[in-house]
């Protein structure tokens, strides 16, 4: 039998990566991953992780200014950028340590550099080479921005927490989460922030009402939402960048233009086409349902795969691909993962949490389905002074009672629908959450006590 250096290297130590490469080696394989940047990937390093971190930051902002209702007097106390660009490295680096450790402490063998595939088993880090009976490519994805004149003056996502020195004026182009998300921390840490979407409504994907409601809410926090509008060119003058409208004689000038239209699969340079490796027309490695690339010895998951690019998809499909390769955990079954009833939230100000259809799918896929929908005060506004109101949704596909979309704006709303999202994998009915007790008082208790539908059209 053909013997090799390892039973599974795995190419990029991101979420997927990282994970696949720990659970492997805890079953007994022989592990090595190999990364170029800081281990952790994008969620690490630029995405998830430091993103949460000034979006709490951010939030200051608005607690200091509500505090004022509740009795609390004085100036608010002023932002430092410098600070928070520092502590929020430290914390990177310590993050990036711990995930350098527990690879370590599972016995996998770390290779630091560029990874590039030389055949179905073969793969070389800088003139090195290993074999490996399985390979797993885990490499992520990054940032794209289109073809616009200037296109040289902007920057993605992943130079955001470091810009020098803090954006007084900042355009955000985009209308996903990391636009959306941008706009809103840039805005609470004292920003004045124009965010530019060439749809009518942010978030394509979400519920209809989330997606208006959201914009009216971002609006009420002071940013500037331009719909229906492109970008025509972006020109350095003395002041600033110089940014022009397609069709508009409008025009605006800021410091930075953060360009967050999206995120293509990291396949190229991996040597993939060599090896016969498909990737499909979007660039993503074409995989089946374990995971397996068209060369069977090589597997991909996470954001290469470009299916869902969430960290917990990617943890998820990691643990799943090491069952299939090594055997479940003693005593347990071989895990699974299905692609619905995700749940996630947008990280705006106020957040959007949601799991399960939007209305219009929901409508497509089960025809019948009762909507029940609540738009209020939340009682901290009572005295905060804030005018922030908060959307609950429900929809329940008549036949079966089952609740299957589940929405929410509101403050925490990634933090309360956690928890939702677990019964409605368990198939919960409209009639469980409404024999569920509520907790006074929250907002959470809304969506357990929604009685009265919406009105069909
Ligand atoms: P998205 O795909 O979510 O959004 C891209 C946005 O850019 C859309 O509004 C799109 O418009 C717009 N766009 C695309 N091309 C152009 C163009 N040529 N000109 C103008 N606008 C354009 O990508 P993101 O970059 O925001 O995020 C990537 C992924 O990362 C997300 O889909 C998500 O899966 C993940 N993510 C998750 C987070 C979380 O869980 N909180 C946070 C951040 C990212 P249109 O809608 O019209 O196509």
């Amino acid at each position: 039998m053909q013997t090799f250096d390892f039973d599974l290297f795995v190419v990029g130590g991101g979420s997927g990566g990282v994970r696949a490469a720990r659970m492997a080696a805890q079953r007994g394989a022989k592990v090595a991953l190999a990364e170029v940047a800081d281990m952790g990937g994008t969620c690490v390093n630029v995405g998830c992780i430091p993103k949460k971190l000034y979006s709490y930051a951010a939030h200051f902002a608005e607690s200091f200014e509500e505090s004022h209702g509740f009795g609390w007097k004085g100036e608010a106390p002023v932002f430092d950028w410098d600070t928070l660009k520092a502590n929020r490295a430290r914390e990177i680096s310590r993050l990036n340590g711990v995930y350098v450790q527990l690879l370590d402490n599972s016995g996998v063998k770390i290779i630091k550099g560029w990874a590039r595939l030389l055949d179905a088993h073969t793969v070389e880090v800088d003139g090195q080479k290993f074999s490996a009976r399985n390979i797993l490519i885990s490499t992520g994805g990054t940032a794209t921005v289109p073809a616009v004149e200037g296109r040289e003056h902007v920057v993605t996502s992943d130079s955001m927490f470091d810009l020098k020195p803090f954006p007084k004026r900042l355009l955000v182009v985009g209308g996903g989460y990391i636009a959306c998300e941008f706009a809103s921390i840039f805005n609470g840490l004292g920003s004045h922030v124009t965010q530019v979407h060439r749809g009518e409504l942010l978030l394509t994907g979400f519920d209809d009402d989330i997606r208006g409601f959201i914009a009216s809410e971002m609006g009420k926090t002071g940013v500037n939402l331009l719909l229906k509008t492109e970008v025509g060119s972006i020109t350095k003058t003395a002041d600033g960048l110089l940014v022009k409208f397609k069709g508009q004689d409008a025009s605006f000038t800021v410091d930075t233009v953060l360009y967050a239209t999206g995120r293509v699969p990291n396949a190229s340079g991996l040597g993939l086409e060599a090896v016969g490796v498909e990737v499909n027309a979007q660039g993503a490695i074409k995989v089946d349902a374990h995971y397996q690339s068209s060369v069977p010895s090589i597997y991909a998951l996470g954001d290469v795969t470009a299916r869902v690019q969430l960290t917990p998809v990617a943890t998820g499909e990691a643990m799943v691909l090491v069952d299939h390769l090594f055997g479940a955990v003693a005593g347990k079954k071989a895990r699974s993962i299905s692609y619905d009833f995700i749940p996630t939230a947008v990280f705006t100000h106020p957040n959007i949490g949601t799991v399960g259809y939007s209305e219009a799918e929901a409508r497509r896929k089960f025809g019948g389905i009762t909507v029940y929908r609540s738009d209020f005060k939340a009682l901290k506004h009572t005295l905060s002074g804030s005018t922030e109101r908060t959307l609950m949704k429900l929809l329940v596909e008549d036949a079966t009672d089952r609740v299957v979309g589940l929405h929410m704006v509101g403050a925490d709303a990634g933090e309360i629908v956690q928890g939702f999202a677990v019964a409605m994998k368990a198939g919960a009915t409209k009639a469980i959450f409404d024999s569920t007790i509520g907790i006074h008082p929250t907002m959470a208790e809304e969506f357990v006590t929604m009685r009265e539908p919406v009105k069909p059209l």
